[in-house]
């Protein structure tokens, strides 16, 4: 039987340009541009090689996100995924981990899965904890933060390197993995991958195919709240010193001025 695998895959502003909060105090994705979270790419390129060392199985990516967000969902199609799934709501405007987690989870489900394969953390949230909650919701095991991953007889088995030790883990599918930015580099899409996935299937779901009611996501269903931002700060221009002999010392002497030295 096939080995069907759904990589988790999110679609997020791009930290080059200026990002901005909305009035109701939520990131602003309308007006800025994104792109698919570049620890994202790392997930699609581990389940691509699982599926290459497969008999046979089926990569599916997944996003939860606006309507640029299919442009994510094309990259990992392109670097050679099979299909695609989209769940995309206004209801969903203002959801925080725990309905993203609910709605991930419900499409997981619906889609069908072995095992599913997401980033460390995304880009934007960098919360690094979606994973691990998503394990929780569906109810099998989680092997989170691996920089080396494969999967034999029904079987996953990877190495999470910390700071003192590597550890050797190991569980039965069905499970929910993440890996790292160490896991080996994402391969960039050929020619003829961006041109082939302009046809493979983007399935687009909403809130009312995975049975979830408005109420238990958006600003209203958020176990979180932001009471209040801030802009930082433009940045001054700094201080020039012009080195006539004596640029060293100045230096010096700012550095204790701001206690550095
Ligand atoms: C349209 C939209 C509006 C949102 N509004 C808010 C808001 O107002 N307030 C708020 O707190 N949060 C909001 N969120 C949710 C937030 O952006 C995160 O998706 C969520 O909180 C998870 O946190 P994280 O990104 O830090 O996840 P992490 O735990 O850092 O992510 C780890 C991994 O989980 C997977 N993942 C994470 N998010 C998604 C996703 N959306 N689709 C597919 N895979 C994913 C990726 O594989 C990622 O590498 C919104 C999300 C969307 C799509």
């Amino acid at each position: 039987m096939s080995l069907r695998i759904v990589v988790c895959v999110k679609y997020v502003p791009d930290a080059t340009g200026d990002r901005k909060f909305a009035d109701d105090l939520t990131v602003d994705r309308d007006d800025v541009d994104g792109l698919l979270s570049e620890l994202d790419e790392y997930a699609v390129e581990q389940a691509l090689q699982i599926a290459e060392e497969a008999d046979d199985a089926e990569v599916t990516v997944l996003t939860v996100g606006p309507e640029d967000a299919k442009d994510a969902l094309r990259k990992a199609l392109s670097m050679g995924a099979d299909k695609a799934v989209h769940v995309e709501d206004d209801d969903l405007h203002g959801t925080d981990v725990m309905g993203t987690s609910l709605v991930l989870a419900k499409a997981i489900e619906k889609t069908g899965y072995d095992v599913v394969i997401a980033g460390m953390a995304s880009t934007d949230g960098t919360m690094g904890v979606l994973p691990a909650i998503l394990a929780e919701r569906l109810g099998v095991p989680q092997v989170t933060l691996l920089s080396e991953v494969s999967i034999e007889d029904g079987v996953v088995k990877g190495r999470r390197d910390g700071d003192s030790a590597s550890e050797q883990l190991e569980a039965s599918l069905p499970a929910v993995v993440s890996v790292t930015d160490q896991s080996g580099e994402a391969r960039y899409p050929s020619f003829k991958g961006i041109m082939a996935a302009k046809k493979k299937p983007v399935e687009s779901l909403e809130l009312d195919d995975l049975d979830i009611d408005a109420d238990e996501v958006g600003l209203a269903g958020a176990w979180t709240a932001v009471d209040s931002a801030a802009e930082r700060p433009a940045r001054t221009a700094g201080t020039i010193v012009k080195d006539e002999g004596e640029g060293g010392k100045q230096l010096a002497e700012f550095l204790a001025g701001q206690k550095f030295i």
